[in-house]
């Protein structure tokens, strides 16, 4: 397992455990935050796209170019 599978997509830390969405992380923090954001809060549309994102597959590091650089 490489380090890029345990980097939350969201926060980009590194995480043992959290769950995954077709192999990409998303730490048990994050996920909270996700679960815990109203729908018509900027930042939720932020994680709505990074998940639709990658359930497009691989293009979840053009995301991440995109938002956290
Ligand atoms: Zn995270």
């Amino acid at each position: 397992m490489t380090q890029d599978e345990n980097r939350c997509i969201f926060c980009g830390e590194l995480h043992i455990d959290g769950i995954r969405l077709c192999g990409k992380l998303i730490c048990a923090s994050c996920e909270k935050d996700l679960v815990n954001t109203e729908v018509d809060e900027p930042a939720y549309q932020c994680y709505k796209n990074g998940i639709k994102v990658i359930w497009n597959g691989e293009k979840y590091r053009q995301f991440l170019n995109d938002n956290f650089h």
